[in-house]
């Protein structure tokens, strides 16, 4: 049996082990080169809308439900089928998250730029899909939608993860082609974007 309750401290834990697995990197990266930079104001707004979806709204919600004494605006009952999937898919989206982590390594920044001595990472993970690391948030949106039974704080990651991934694949894309030119464009021939085969 999982509970509502139960469910959404697992999607707490969730949180601090994304920021567990990101800490490293993002500590390290301060310290890097920048050769390129596309990520100006409209990325960091995106990110900000991103974090919103995916983090205030939701943490919020989870701290305020778990205090509460009766239900809040949009609950619903909860079906512990729901909660099962939702550890699994955010089992899966951790265990991607940090793979693309320590494929990226020092390549890996959080807005959009190219690293003085940057390579391309085409293997592993990154050959079935080109985006995996916005596969793992997809993955983590999803998990938030199953874990939290309420109809606002559930989908918004959802709605957070797509302002980011549309406004910035296709410019990723374009600073890579520019970066690694065909390189890039053959990467983009043989892969998808975020679900392999299909998108
Ligand atoms: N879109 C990728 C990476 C996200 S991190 C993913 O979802 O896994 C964003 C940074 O990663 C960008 O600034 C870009 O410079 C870098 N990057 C993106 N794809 C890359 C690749 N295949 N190899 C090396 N660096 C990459």
């Amino acid at each position: 049996m999982i509970t509502a309750t139960a469910a959404k401290i697992v999607w707490l834990l969730g949180i601090v082990g994304w920021f567990v697995i990101r800490y490293p990197f993002q500590r390290r990266a301060r310290l890097l080169g920048v050769a390129r930079s596309t990520g100006g104001i409209g990325d960091r707004v995106a990110l900000f809308i991103a974090a919103v979806g995916q983090f205030i709204v939701p943490a919020l919600y989870v701290a305020v439900s778990l205090g509460a004494w009766r239900p809040l605006p949009g609950d619903y009952s909860f079906h512990p089928v729901q909660g099962w999937l939702g550890v699994v898919v955010l089992v899966a989206a951790l265990v991607l998250f940090r793979a693309t982590h320590k494929q990226l390594g020092r390549n890996w920044s959080v807005t959009l730029e190219t690293r003085t001595e940057h390579k391309l990472v085409t293997d592993g993970v990154y050959a079935w899909v080109r985006h995996p690391m916005y596969t793992s948030f997809l993955l983590s949106a999803i998990a938030q939608a199953l874990l939290l039974p309420n109809w606002i704080a559930g989908p918004a990651g959802l709605v957070g993860f797509a302002v980011l991934f549309f406004y910035r694949a296709g410019r990723e894309e374009a600073l890579m082609m520019d970066a690694f030119g065909d390189g890039y464009r053959d990467f983009m021939r043989r892969t998808a974007r975020i679900v392999p085969w299909v998108y």
